[in-house]
């Protein structure tokens, strides 16, 4: 296999180019990403042609970050339970403890889903399982150590797990108020449960929704501002890959002979000069040069459009016979053709030279000038087996087969 450089590399054998790149650059969202931009921010609404591709790479992000959140969670709980051995009461410490190291197991497990990818489908659940186990702990927590104190420290502790999550993570704005939707009235039902005076309830009421809600506002806000950046990385992306496609389509402008479509000139001896610095895992290498017998003949009988078919036909029944990628077939100048053949040695390369000038002499197009009646070629084949790798010494090897392939009757390979 051909190793080219990194200019080949990139730029690949322009005559097969596929126009790769013009999937990636869309006209049309181009111009949607750029209205949108000119949108206030406050309005920005994402349409279903790219609220898709911002929730997946919203929800990328968040995978990610959830499950080192849950681990830092997990670890909270766990240390949380440790002081808990010093203030709650001894009866209910057993059930605090066995609570905490069930919400640790569920967060672990979380982690594990998430960093493992699976149940994929339930991924916007990831983040709030874990929000509403807290609340339901910290309630039943609370409650069960019959202490006001630590039933509010608890909530408060769960609220503040919460609303972090709520910050911290690109979630959308209504599973914020998913959340909040869930997490609030069970904290009111705990609250219902303590001896608390109605007053006091209130106040801790109104204090939790107030934070909850801002919070997910602010997260309302966060996602707007990154719904923008989105948009904005977004209309990079494209220009970017109009430009390469530009870019690709140029270059193969430059290189690709316009009537035969197999690459030109310029493009076979850049490939030559890049090769022939350090070429060595490509021996042994072969060079043939083709050329059409009488083509001035053609030329004069048929006419100059007659001897274009012809040079076009020969050239798609040389791209017919490569064998694969680093086969590399050019139009060297007028009539003649040149192929560039690494890891094949002169045998294998006077075959390939030989069903070519098979396939050409099937073809029986008429040639009236020639002394059988049709187009035929002849081809001049030579290998190089050892470094240094000269491929203009081989050209002109090649080119003096050719010459041997005339002066002995034509329609013939030489070597
Ligand atoms: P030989 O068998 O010895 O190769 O004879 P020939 O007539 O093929 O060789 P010669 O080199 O004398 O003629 C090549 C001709 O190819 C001359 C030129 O007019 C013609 N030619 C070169 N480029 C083109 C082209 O793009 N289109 C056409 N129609 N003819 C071309
Ligand atoms: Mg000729």
């Amino acid at each position: 296999m051909l190793d080219p450089s990194p200019a080949m590399a990139y730029r690949g054998n322009p005559a097969r180019s596929d126009g790769a790149g013009s999937e990636t650059h869309r006209p049309e969202l181009e111009q949607l990403v750029e209205d949108l931009l000119r949108v206030r921010m406050s309005r920005l609404k994402l349409p279903p042609e790219i609220k898709p591709l911002f929730l997946r790479r919203m929800r990328r992000n968040i995978r990610k970050n959830t499950a080192g959140w849950c681990f830092w969670l997990a670890m909270l709980t766990i240390l949380n339970g440790v002081f808990d051995a010093f203030i709650v009461p001894p009866r209910v410490f057993p059930l605090i403890v066995a609570e905490r190291v069930l919400l640790a197991a569920c967060l672990l497990t979380v982690r594990q889903l998430v960093k493992r990818d699976l149940f994929v489908p339930l991924a916007p659940f990831y983040l709030g399982l874990p929000c509403v186990l807290t609340v339901i702990i910290a309630g039943i927590g609370g409650l069960a150590a019959h202490d006001t104190g630590l039933l509010n420290r608890y909530l408060d502790n769960a609220m503040l797990v919460d609303c972090t999550a709520m910050m911290f993570f690109g979630i959308e704005f209504s599973f914020c108020l998913g959340i909040c939707a869930t997490c609030l009235p069970l904290i009111a039902l705990f609250l219902g449960f303590a001896p608390l005076a109605n007053a006091a309830r209130l106040q801790v009421m109104f204090f939790d929704v107030t934070a909850f809600l801002s919070i997910a506002y602010g997260r309302h806000v966060q996602n707007l501002i990154l719904a923008r950046l989105f948009l904005l990385n977004m209309r990079d992306e494209i220009r970017d890959a109009a430009a390469r496609a530009r870019h690709a389509q140029l270059s193969s402008i430059a290189y690709t002979d316009p009537l035969t479509e197999l690459s030109n000139r310029r493009y076979f001896d850049e490939i030559c000069e890049a090769i022939s610095a350090n070429a060595t895992s490509l021996l042994p290498v072969s060079v043939c040069m083709i050329e059409i017998d009488h083509f001035k003949k053609l030329n004069d009988t048929l006419g100059h459009l007659q001897g274009d078919r012809c040079l076009k036909l020969v050239a798609a029944t040389i791209r017919n016979h490569l064998r694969g990628p680093s086969d590399i077939a050019a139009r060297f100048g007028g009539e003649e053709f040149v192929l560039l053949l690494p890891n094949t040695g002169l045998a294998a390369a006077r075959d390939l030279a030989e069903r070519i000038r098979g396939a050409i002499l099937d073809l029986q197009h008429p040639n009236p000038g020639a002394p059988g009646g049709i187009v035929t070629i002849s081809i001049g084949a030579a290998d190089l087996q050892n470094p240094p790798v000269t491929i203009q010494s081989l050209i002109a090897t090649a080119d003096t087969a050719l010459y041997r392939a005339k002066q002995s009757g034509r329609n013939r390979v030489s070597t």
